[in-house]
């Protein structure tokens, strides 16, 4: 046993979803200290981040809970992100988090000396802690196209997750950029106040209708009475997505992976008449290539008399409006970039100098890797909630988060118990694992021929390629040899 002094310290990075949690569980198993250092001013991450109209998240509202907050009070199938915000935010509350909080502090260093990490953020020196957590999530960097001209235009301009609420959509021409889940939400839930809607389409999207049926208040009230009800629904949706959607991108259901196809293509023909439009809309790729997009605003919204599709790309931007690569300019009001995110920066512009000052940058140049999603050779006692090839895409996130927080828990345990000075996964094992990793990636759907944020420049894709359960059952115990205990 290794004799500490004073307190453990934990430093948690990001106040989102997963830090969150971290926080609550770790003051909850006896840590002394838990510092969440968040660069805002609140907590939330992307729920804080996002706030633009017709925003729902597609992950079924009794999926997307924390295991020891179960919610009956949810008013819908699919939640409204302000919905889930409120959410977070009562979770907080509820565990008094708030005192764990430092707000507008963002980690700009973190160094490992004699044990420790040192963190340092805008707000200077913040001490040493025994273990780091990042828990950044991978929708925080918000993706600027790079298109001529984009300074230049002389209405509203902003990026879907920096809504301008100052400005009103109401009976203005406006122009939509990008046709992810975001730009397909927003259609939907703005058509009828805009004049005109320009939606400015690279690639077409393969898209899913799911009703969003509102639950009433006998259901809430069964939920609330008998919460077993509402943890045998939790099981049987969990049971759903994992068995049949989540196995069906990693090619081991391809029943499931037909039947998303062809309800893809149903929701096409059925609710876009027009065969001009309809092959506009198409793509020349597999349903779930790309992040599947759950709608059933958005093929009504887009066949209305004041929405256009433009397939034409885009040549620049000009003071009135968006010139089109046949010469158009489509004069617009409001221009919005419903571009995505960049999900692979992780810690971005913090300096992170592992053992013998090796930084995180050059370990990762040629690409994220990790052992198991959670840690990085010579990074030692520094663990990843989200990290590279955690499950993404259509998963529940707070279910990835809490299933790898309860391994990092487990290593966390064995070092504040002196078992382990620290835990550093061992090079050849975590190249092993991702060899492996990339060898199943090629099996995926992900890799069945289209473009996608999942993508890093280097070709690597981001997500997990087995199953949820080999997910769980990797994280299901530290193998205790993969690791360099100091
Ligand atoms: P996204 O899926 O990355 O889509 C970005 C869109 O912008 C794509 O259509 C892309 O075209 C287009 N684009 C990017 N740069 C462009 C350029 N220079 N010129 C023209 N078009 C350009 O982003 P997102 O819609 O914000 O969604 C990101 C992720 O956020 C989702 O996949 C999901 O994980 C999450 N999200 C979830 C929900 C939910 O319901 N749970 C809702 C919204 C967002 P290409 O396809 O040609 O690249």
């Amino acid at each position: 046993m290794k004799d500490r002094e004073g307190q453990f310290r934990v430093a948690i990075i990001g106040a989102g979803a997963g830090g969150l949690m971290a926080a609550i569980k770790l003051r909850g198993a006896g840590v002394e200290q838990v510092r969440v250092f968040e660069k805002e001013n609140d907590l939330g991450g992307t729920w804080r981040d996002n706030t633009y109209p017709g925003l729902i998240c597609d992950v079924p509202s009794h999926l997307y809970r924390y295991s020891f907050a179960p919610n009956p009070d949810w008013s819908r199938t699919f939640s409204p992100g302000s919905e889930i915000y409120d959410y977070v935010r009562k979770v907080a509350e509820d565990n008094d988090a708030e005192e764990m909080m430092t707000y507008g502090s963002e980690v700009t260093r973190l160094e490992y000396t004699s044990g420790h990490w040192r963190v340092t953020t805008t707000q200077g020196d913040q001490g040493k802690f025994d273990v780091v957590i990042s828990a950044v999530g991978i929708l925080q960097h918000p993706v600027y196209p790079d298109i001529e001209g984009l300074d230049s235009f002389g209405g509203a301009c902003f990026h879907s997750a920096r809504w301008n609420h100052d400005v009103s959509l109401d009976d203005k021409r406006i122009g939509i950029i990008g046709t992810g889940s975001t730009a397909v939400q927003i259609v939907g839930a703005v058509i009828d106040d805009v004049e005109k809607l320009t939606l400015f389409q690279r690639t077409p999207q393969w898209v899913l209708a799911a009703p969003n049926p509102f639950y009433t208040d006998e259901q809430k009230d069964r939920y609330r009475e008998h919460p077993e009800d509402m943890q045998r629904d939790y099981d049987a949706l969990a049971q759903t997505l994992n068995h049949g959607f989540a196995a069906a991108v990693v090619g081991k259901n391809d029943d499931a992976l037909t039947a998303m196809q062809n309800g893809c293509q149903q929701n096409l023909d059925e609710n876009v008449s027009d065969p001009e439009l309809r092959a506009k809309l198409t793509p020349d790729y597999s349903a779930g290539c790309k992040r599947l997009i759950v709608s059933d605003l958005f093929y009504p919204a887009i066949c209305k008399s004041n929405a256009e599709v433009v397939t034409e790309s885009i040549q620049r931007i000009e003071s009135g409006g968006v010139r089109s690569s046949d010469g158009r300019l489509h004069e617009l009001d409001v221009l919005i970039l419903a571009t995505g995110f960049d999900p692979h920066r992780f810690l971005g512009s913090c300096e992170v100098l592992g053992l013998n000052g090796a930084t995180l940058e050059q370990a990762w140049s040629q690409g994220n890797y990790a052992y198991k999603t959670i840690c990085v050779p010579g990074f030692p006692n520094l663990f990843f909630l989200g990290g590279p090839n955690s499950p993404i895409g259509n998963f529940s996130y707070l279910l990835t988060a809490e299933t790898q927080f309860a391994y990092v828990e487990k290593l966390i345990g064995l070092i504040r118990d002196g078992v382990l000075a620290e835990v550093n996964p061992k090079p050849g094992v975590t190249a092993e694992f991702n060899e492996m990793l990339k060898r199943e990636m090629t099996g995926t759907i992900w890799m069945s021929g289209c473009q996608s944020w999942y993508f890093d420049r280097f070709g690597n894709v981001a997500s997990w390629p087995w199953t949820f359960a080999r997910f769980e059952e990797e994280l299901s115990e530290p193998r205790l040899e993969d690791f360099h205990t100091g």
